[in-house]
Order: C-alpha cells, then sequence, then structure tokens
C-alpha cells in the first residue's frame, strides 16, 4: 500500500503534522520508534507549557474557552503581544534565530494552539507554575500562560485519541532506517517494525523524529567533550536517526549544532528520563539562592534573569564546573518559595542549622573553601534592596568576582538546605534547513521533492537559549504546516 503521507515519530510535532494532513488526504501513517506505553516523545515529558501570543484574556479564550468569569476576576493574564514575543526569541537567541521561521512561529501560535483545541487537546492557565499570588489576585509572568490539561500525557493522550479518532494509522515499536529517495525526490522509508524490515511507500514524508540528545557519541561529536556526561530529561529515542536519514539524502544541516538546552537536574538521576518522576528531576529555583562547585566556589549569576530565561544556559555551565554538579543553596526565609520539585522523594538533599554544619555534608565539596565563600556572599548582598520575588528587585550582590544580580537574600536563617545537582540536556538545537512551508532544504538549496521537517528536529529556529513553552509551539506550528504542505504535494 501506498500512504499519501507518512510521519516519523510520535511527539507532539509528529500528530500534529498527522492531523493537518488528515484534513486533505485519506492515507496518513504515523510511525514511533517506542513501544505504545513509551511512546510520545520528549513532548510526553514536558509540563505541556505552550508559549503564545495573546492581546488579552479574549484571545486566550479561543484556546481556553472553559475560562470562569470567576477565574477571570482573580487573574491578572496581562497580554504576551507578537512584538514581545519576537523581541524574547531575538533576545535570548542572541539575534541568531531565522527570522522567517520565527515569524511564523509567533503570528501563528495563538491559531495553531486554537487548532489543536478544535481537534480535542485541551488547555488551562498555567496558574500553578507562571503565576504568583498578589494580595489574593494571580499575576502572570513572563509571557507563559498556557498549559495542556493533564501536561505532558496529558497531550499525548489526546494528539493520539484525536489521530485515531480521525483514521490515521499508528504503527508503534517502527523505527524508520532510512529513506526511500531517487532522483525525483522521496518516495518513502524503510522501516524496522517489531524487528522486520519493511519498505512503506508515500506520496510525501513528515520528519518529526526529535534531536539528538540521547545519543552519548553525537553529543560528545558535536556538542563537545563532557556532553556524554550529562543526564538525558527525555526519551531514551531520539537519538538523531531521522536527522541522519534526511542527511543521508542530501538535506542541509543548519542551526546551532554544537548548542542545547540544558538545565539544572538532580545528580542521582537515571540516564534518561523517567515517566512516573517527569520533569520533577528539574532544580528551578535557584534565584532564590547560591550555587557552590566542588571547589566551593560560586561560579554564575544566579539572579541575573527571570528563571525562564536562564535555565536553559544554564545546565551547561553545571556540567563545565568539577566533577559536573553542584549544589543549590537556600536558608530558611525562602523555603516556602522552592518549587514544587523540591518536595519529590527522589532529590539529593542536605539540611542543617547552621552554614558551618550545611558545608560539611555537601558530597564531594571542599567544606573550608564553601564557608569562606558563603560568609563572602552574605557580606556583599545590599541588603538595603529590597527583596521582591515577582520583579527584577535589583536586589544585588556588591564586589563579588561573581554577582548576583537580582534576589539576592543573605544566608542566614536555619534550616539550612542544600539540594545536589547536575546538567540534565532537554534537546538539541542542530538539525535539519526547512522553508517556510517546513520543506526540506537540500545543501544546494532547493526543496528535496517530498520531504518535510517539523520540530526538535529542525535547526535555526534556537540558538544558546530560548524561551520556556516556544518547544511544544515550534513544533505544533512547523507540524500542522508541515503536513498540509505535505498532503498538498500528496495531491499534486
Ligand atoms: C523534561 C522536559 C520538559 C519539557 N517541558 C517543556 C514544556 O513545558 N514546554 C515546551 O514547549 N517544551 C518542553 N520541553 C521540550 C519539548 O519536549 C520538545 O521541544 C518537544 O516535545 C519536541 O517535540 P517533537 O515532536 O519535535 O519531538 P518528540 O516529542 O521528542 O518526538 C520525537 C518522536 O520521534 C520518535 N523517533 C525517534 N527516532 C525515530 C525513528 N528512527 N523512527 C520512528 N520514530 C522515531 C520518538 O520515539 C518520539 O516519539 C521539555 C522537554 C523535556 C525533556
Amino acid at each position: 500500500m501506498t500512504y499519501d503521507v507518512v510521519v516519523v515519530g510520535g511527539g507532539n510535532a509528529a500528530f500534529c503534522a498527522a492531523l493537518a494532513a488528515r484534513e486533505k488526504r485519506e492515507r496518513v501513517l504515523v510511525l514511533e520508534r517506542a513501544p505504545e506505553d513509551d511512546a510520545g516523545g520528549n513532548s510526553r515529558f514536558t509540563a505541556g507549557l505552550m508559549r503564545v501570543a495573546y492581546a488579552g484574556v479574549d484571545d486566550l479564550k479561543k484556546v481556553m474557552p472553559d475560562l470562569s468569569a470567576e477565574e477571570i476576576a482573580r487573574t491578572d493574564f496581562g497580554t504576551y503581544t507578537e512584538d514581545q514575543f519576537l523581541d524574547d526569541m531575538a533576545r535570548v537567541t542572541e539575534y541568531r534565530c531565522d527570522p522567517d521561521l520565527t515569524e511564523i512561529l509567533v503570528k501563528r501560535s495563538l491559531d495553531t494552539v486554537a487548532w489543536m483545541r478544535s481537534k480535542g487537546v485541551r488547555f488551562t492557565a498555567a496558574w500553578g507554575r507562571q503565576a504568583f499570588n498578589i494580595g489574593g489576585k494571580f499575576k502572570f509572568w513572563g509571557g507563559l500562560t498556557v498549559e495542556a490539561v493533564g501536561g505532558g500525557p496529558g497531550l499525548v493522550e489526546s494528539l493520539t485519541n484525536a489521530a485515531k479518532k480521525n483514521g490515521i494509522e499508528v504503527w508503534y515499536r517502527a523505527r524508520a532506517l532510512s529513506l526511500i529517495s531517487d532522483d525525483d525526490g522521496v518516495k518513502g522509508v524503510r522501516v524496522k517494525r517489531d524487528g522486520k524490515t519493511v519498505e512503506v511507500r508515500a506520496h510525501s514524508v513528515v520528519l518529526a523524529g526529535g534531536g539528538f540528545q540521547s545519543n552519548p557519541e553525537w553529543r560528545a561529536r558535536y556538542l563537545g567533550p563532557g556532553w556524554e556526561l550529562a543526564k538525558v530529561r527525555g526519551t531514551k529515542y531520539n537519538t538523531g536517526d531521522v536527522i541522519r536519514m534526511a542527511l543521508d539524502v542530501g538535506a542541509s544541516p543548519t542551526g546551532n549544532w554544537s548548542g542545547c538546552h540544558a538545565v539544572a537536574w538532580e545528580r542521582n538521576a537515571p540516564e534518561f528520563g523517567d515517566l512516573a518522576v517527569g520533569d520533577q528531576f528539574q532544580k528551578h529555583s535557584y534565584p532564590w539562592g547560591v550555587y557552590i562547585n566542588a571547589h566551593g566556589k560560586r561560579f554564575v549569576d544566579e539572579g541575573a534573569d527571570f528563571r525562564n530565561y536562564t535555565d536553559a544556559k544554564y545546565g551547561r555551565v553545571i556540567l563545565n564546573q568539577p566533577g559536573q554538579f553542584a549544589w543549590q543553596i537556600f536558608d530558611g526565609k525562602v523555603k516556602a518559595q522552592l518549587r514544587d520539585e523540591y518536595k519529590i522523594r527522589q532529590v539529593t538533599k542536605r539540611t542543617a542549622n547552621s552554614l558551618e554544619e550545611l558545608v560539611k555534608q555537601l558530597d564531594d565539596v571542599d567544606a573550608d573553601a564553601a564557608l569562606a565563600e558563603l560568609k563572602a556572599y552574605n557580606a556583599a548582598v545590599r541588603t538595603d534592596i529590597p527583596f521582591n520575588p515577582n520583579v527584577k528587585d535589583g536586589r544585588c550582590t556588591k564586589g563579588l568576582a561573581i554577582p548576583k544580580s537580582n534576589w539576592a537574600n543573605t544566608l542566614d536563617t536555619p534550616p539550612f538546605e542544600a539540594y545536589a545537582v547536575t546538567c540534565g540536556i532537554t534537546f538539541t538545537f542542530g538539525g535539519l534547513r526547512i522553508d517556510t512551508g517546513a520543506r526540506v532544504l537540500s545543501t544546494d538549496g532547493e526543496p528535496i521533492p517530498g520531504l518535510y521537517a517539523a520540530g526538535e528536529l529542525v535547526g535555526g529556529i534556537f540558538y544558546f537559549n530560548y524561551p520556556g513553552g516556544t518547544g511544544l509551539t515550534n513544533g505544533a506550528v512547523f507540524g500542522r504546516i508541515a503536513g498540509t504542505s505535505a498532503a498538498d504535494a500528496a495531491d499534486a
């Protein structure tokens, strides 16, 4: 049988592509490498946060029609305009993000999430993660307001149900091996299904098989020495296979091949993500405390910006520390502010009633140096500036080689707590070059007939960093475009 459109991958980008293709064509097949109970890629590991541009609550109601009058009354959603989203993309990627792709990502963000809603994915406001309660009213910050009901698992479940309801075939344990192609373009995919190699013919193929973060050999090769030692936050199945398949037929690599999203992650977490824990191994409350490395030294400005704009870069900074680990240290004043992920059972945590006692308990750390460093930090805090977690409060240190620019609190109130972290890689930034129709371009700059791509395996959109919640939006926007383009080409 020849399919109209075959989609490689089983995450958010893949299902958005398949659903869009199915609007125009009958025979759509999804190939997912993982077994069904492990399927859904990195998308399933997420919190389901999706960054969308919105001019106000009326826009948000397009994706969250269930918002009640009472919820609206007790929430200040503010606005997150297209210009703000574009500015955030430009700023955090150091002005390298592809302008044409970024414009589409931003301008289609709201409409695409509303389209997902029309397919059966439900969304809610991320009160628990992205809002502060100020005087009884929730105020959103950082432009990230929407999350899928049920987080990543809920998102993948509803996309899978929508695919099945729409008559899209899904093969699990179906690992794409290579593309079938000739001088006229791509004609299908060679697949290992349940251990047997088969050829699947298709008019168009959409690649949505994720990055190469789960391949330690490629990590060391492209991200650099030491990266093989990072933990993987999400799925073990994104090993770069699908990028390689496209490069093998002449696709152009582009983007930040030595870059990735990587965060502070529980030091003793398993090698790959654990769906039972999800993203709770992350440790994102560092702006309220300080970092100490094996030499007992601070090494990064924990308060350089809102957490959303620094967390994706600081994983690399931790990987570069001796022994690839660090301790986050907090005192009793900010304990109530620590995120839920600090309360799980699977943490490496130390508690003490004095800094002297605490530093002795920090495994693999020079305790004397750590104590001296923490005292020097305490002495440098501008306590004349009030602490305010809701804004960049400018409460900084003075005179330290490594400053803390905001939220600098003295560590003086027991109990003192320390949490051990290492680098957890989320996804890689380098990938395939596409045009605004999600067509894969060759190294000669021409579209490869029959080949489309979306999601994590596309390069040129994220460099150095990314604004939180943009990964899913990117996969959805370009997945939808890829599916539509692939279906249109299959028509021709
Ligand atoms: C812990 C964690 C939390 C995150 N939180 C967020 C968040 O809240 N918001 C956000 O926007 N982003 C978040 N991200 C990033 C987000 O997960 C990704 O940007 C996004 O899910 C990528 O979607 P995708 O469809 O491109 O890839 P994936 O969802 O990873 O899907 C790739 C699929 O391809 C399959 N595959 C791989 N190789 C093959 C092959 N050879 N043949 C067939 N199938 C193959 C995989 O099994 C998988 O199903 C998070 C990531 C992690 C790890």
